[in-house]
């Protein structure tokens, strides 16, 4: 498969400038490394009607292009039920019944790795499994991992070692978990690059090593930082006008906006995502924090 990059948005509401700084910054390092752009709707969890639609209209808006057609989560049960099945039959799965509260006494041990699940449903026998079934709390999917730790190599960030544990594959509202259904698209759709804002840096050992499991090469990753609003706090509705359909009807343009971006990427003068390109080096990129202070009308 060619060489391809993704932008890979959870419907939940409409993008924010700090979303539409990392689709662009996903974009540019897609398209200036002549990678294929595919276009992701991460709709399994907590999606709003319309939103998916909204989101793709102004990441379009703002010059995103992306090849082939959407891929939508929630239409690839098939997918993901097939691969949970080989990881079945090579015994890697196990049923986990813990709650919340559980786990987070557990995991809160001495010697427990902070943030780790302890494994506490790992080596459960035949007895103790039918008792914990039998209390009518429908267990969890957890993978059953040989590591606990996993580097990735990320442009960013470097060689990153972070913490692996018995990720969830299906949570216990049957729903699949994220990080499975990443790693599974981003495999089947030939993602070799990943452009992701840094809350998701912790997230990638676990990813890239349930790719390796899967029998998977594990994308290259660019954790970029979050853009903040000013409180100093990750940038949210609560700033004011931060979204592109608010910025507009304010009577900012939408090539100011990719303008601000633009700037925030020392890439001064841009107001297209075209421009941008014609002078993005990833080597040159800010490291620091961008602060957007919404200026109202
Ligand atoms: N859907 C996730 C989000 O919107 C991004 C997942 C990813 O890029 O791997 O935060």
């Amino acid at each position: 498969m060619s060489p391809t990059g993704r932008y890979a948005p959870s419907p939940t509401g409409d993008l924010h400038v700090g979303n539409l700084r990392t689709a662009l910054l996903a974009w540019l390092f897609a398209r200036s490394t002549g990678r294929a752009f595919r276009m992701r709707v991460e709709d399994l969890d907590r999606a709003r009607s319309g939103s998916a639609e909204r989101q793709l209209a102004d990441l379009a808006a703002v010059g995103i292009d992306w090849d082939g057609d959407v891929v939508v989560q929630s239409t690839r049960n098939v997918l993901y039920a097939e691969a949970l099945e080989t990881l079945r039959e090579r015994g890697l799965v196990y049923a986990c019944f813990c709650t919340r509260r559980e786990i987070a006494e557990a995991a809160s041990a001495p010697h427990a790795a902070p943030g780790a699940y302890p494994g506490t449903c790992r080596n459960l026998d035949d007895a103790e499994r039918a008792a914990r079934r039998a209390s009518g709390r429908p267990p969890a999917l957890r993978l059953r991992s040989a590591v606990d730790s996993f580097t990735v190599h990320d442009v960013l960030a470097g060689e990153w070692t972070g913490l692996v544990d018995d990720l969830v594959l299906v949570r216990n509202d049957g729903t699949v978990a994220y990080n499975f259904a990443v790693v599974l698209d981003d495999g089947q759709m030939g993602i070799d690059q990943v452009v992701r804002g840094d809350d998701l840096l912790a997230s990638s050992p676990r990813q890239a090593y349930l790719a390796t499991v899967l029998g998977l090469q594990p994308p290259t990753y660019a954790h970029v930082p979050l853009v903040l609003g000013p409180t100093g706090a990750r940038l949210a509705k609560r700033d004011g006008a931060v979204t592109l359909r608010e910025l507009t009807e304010d009577g900012v343009a939408v090539a100011d906006v990719v303008g601000m971006i633009a700037d925030s990427l020392d890439l001064r003068g841009a107001r297209t995502a075209a421009a941008m390109l014609e002078r993005f080096d990833p080597a040159a990129l800010p490291r620091h924090p961008w602060t957007f202070t919404p200026a109202r009308q």
